[in-house]
């Protein structure tokens, strides 16, 4: 097949700012190939090399970027998400729970997978870390969905046997073989992988924890993916559960449940041992503003992980929107509660490769760079009128940028690549 070529302004990252300069290019040419990217050039050294420009489509327009990466969702809450006045637990009660019912209906959860998967893409979502829900099928409709529009997905079988609705409790296997059967079926499978994921300690027993960490070590390579540390009255919960443990953290250690590729949503209120526990085991704190502030949650300390994995993620429905672009706009704001400015080019590397590197994905996607998967998003801003006059007086890339975060949200996002493919077009 003849390569696509992409005539745009080029930005992505090749390691955190603080100590690798942004890769950006005002005016470059990039080259896509069977799903890849090949080459990426300034025009001129392009022309210089005697092709012509007038064979690339010309988007000169728009700021090429790496699409975004969501390392925390919740595929069946797509109709809950701004769902009023509640924290946490009762907000599980609430809202999250009675959502999740709906999915034993296959039919009903097929019918979703579709809208949630264009939802993403319409915010320039193009790889996320998804929970389904209790049901099997929940996780059979979405990779499917997903392995039919090329994207790249890690999703799981939700485990839960304590502490939720009756209908939403797995039985007496624990959910363990039907958890096997999915990894067995997707993990590996194109661009699928399969993430364990037990809810929270305070919905699974000590066994089906076990069982969940088993089923790490019977298949390495699969993610681990939970919650941890959201809310002082889920905390207290886990702490009565779990009267030996010594921390939250704890619970999942001594279930082999923190390993280099476990992803734990939230970690507000972490203790320092925790912490380093978690750095210990390679193990990722999920940064989700949106939702913190929504569930009233609290403040995420980001200066307080710089030597450890932290990743950044919507949370939808217990987040707000879609958009990461937001989603790092009130990351920003958390950021300033807490005494530090967040800078644009640090947040978008969060985003990107940043959440790559903590998905153990870094040499895959994240980046617009030979070799790297064509996940790509065209940033447009003369969608937001407020924020295309804002671009227009800004004297820097990154006065650019950081408008866009702030300013900006899906509306902005002119086209979404999967797989070097067109899945989304304003
Ligand atoms: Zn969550």
């Amino acid at each position: 097949m003849a390569p696509k070529l992409l005539r745009s302004r080029c930005l992505s990252f090749s390691g955190p700012p603080e100590t690798h300069a942004p890769d950006y290019l005002p005016d470059a040419v990039v080259e896509i190939r069977d799903g890849f990217i090949t080459s990426v050039q300034s025009a001129a050294d392009f022309s210089t090399a005697g092709h012509n420009l007038d064979h690339c489509e010309d988007l000169r327009d728009c700021l090429l970027l790496p699409g975004f990466i969501d390392a925390h969702i919740h595929f069946p809450q797509l109709h809950i998400l701004a769902s009023f006045g509640t924290q946490l637990m009762d907000w599980l009660d609430s809202y999250a729970f009675p959502a999740e019912t709906k999915f034993a209906d296959r039919d009903y959860a097929e019918a979703q997978a579709e809208p949630f998967l264009q939802a993403m893409f319409a915010a320039g979502t193009t790889c996320a870390a998804a929970f389904t829900s209790v049901h099997p099928h929940s996780t059979d409709v979405l990779m499917q969905a997903a392995h039919a529009s090329g994207m790249r997905l890690i999703a799981g079988k939700v485990l839960m046997n304590r502490h939720a609705p009756p209908e939403l409790l797995d039985g007496k296997d624990l959910g363990l073989p039907a958890s096997r059967q999915l990894i067995e079926r997707w993990h590996g499978s194109g661009r699928l992988q399969y993430a364990v994921t037990p809810r929270f300690a305070v919905t699974s027993t000590p066994q089906q924890l076990a069982g969940a960490g088993q089923l790490a070590v019977d298949f390495p390579g699969v993610y681990v993916h939970s919650h941890l540390s959201e809310n002082p009255g889920e905390i207290a919960e886990v702490a009565k559960l779990f009267p030996d443990a010594s921390s939250y953290a704890d619970v999942y250690d001594r279930f082999g449940l923190l390993t280099p590729r476990s992803l734990y949503a939230h970690g507000i209120h972490l203790s320092d041992e925790e912490r380093n526990l978690l750095a210990e085991r390679g193990s990722t704190v999920v940064f989700c503003p949106t939702s913190n502030l929504f569930l009233g949650s609290g403040l995420l300390e980001i200066n307080r992980f710089q030597n450890q994995k932290l990743a950044v993620a919507t949370d939808v429905g217990g987040g707000t929107s879609y958009s990461l672009l937001t989603t790092l706009a009130e990351g920003y704001k958390v950021c300033q509660l807490n005494g530090l400015s967040w800078s644009p080019f640090a947040a978008l590397y969060a985003a990107t490769l940043g959440n790559a590197r903590a998905l153990d994905l870094g040499d895959v996607i994240g980046r617009i760079a030979p070799g790297y998967e064509a996940d790509l998003i065209a940033l447009k801003t003369d969608t937001i009128p407020v924020l295309d006059n804002r671009v227009a007086h800004a004297s820097s890339l990154e006065e650019e940028l950081f408008a866009c975060i702030m300013l900006g949200d899906e509306r902005c996002v002119a086209r979404t690549w999967v797989n070097g493919n067109v899945v989304m077009e304003r």
